[in-house]
């Protein structure tokens, strides 16, 4: 897990949207879909996200961690 903090960094670098820019997801380009702080994970309610990692090691690094809206975090890696 990502801590507060690196979550934190990436969340104000995402503007609060997804940053998804997977090229097999129904969105073109970036998603940006709008999402709640207070919705992290799990759920499937509007505005729910996920802190992906893009290495897959959870560097303690904002530049590793990824907003993806639930959408998308459930659609998978292109
Ligand atoms: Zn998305
Ligand atoms: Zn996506």
């Amino acid at each position: 897990m990502f801590s507060y903090v690196v979550v934190q960094q990436a969340w104000t670098r995402s503007s609060g949207r997804c940053e998804c820019a997977r090229g097999n997801h129904q969105h073109p380009g970036r998603c940006n879909r709008l999402l709640i702080w207070e919705r992290r994970t799990g759920e499937s309610k509007p505005g729910a996200w996920v802190a992906e990692s893009k290495s897959g090691q959870f560097r303690p690094d904002a530049s590793d961690c990824e907003i993806v809206c639930w959408q998308c975090y459930t659609a998978g890696r292109a």
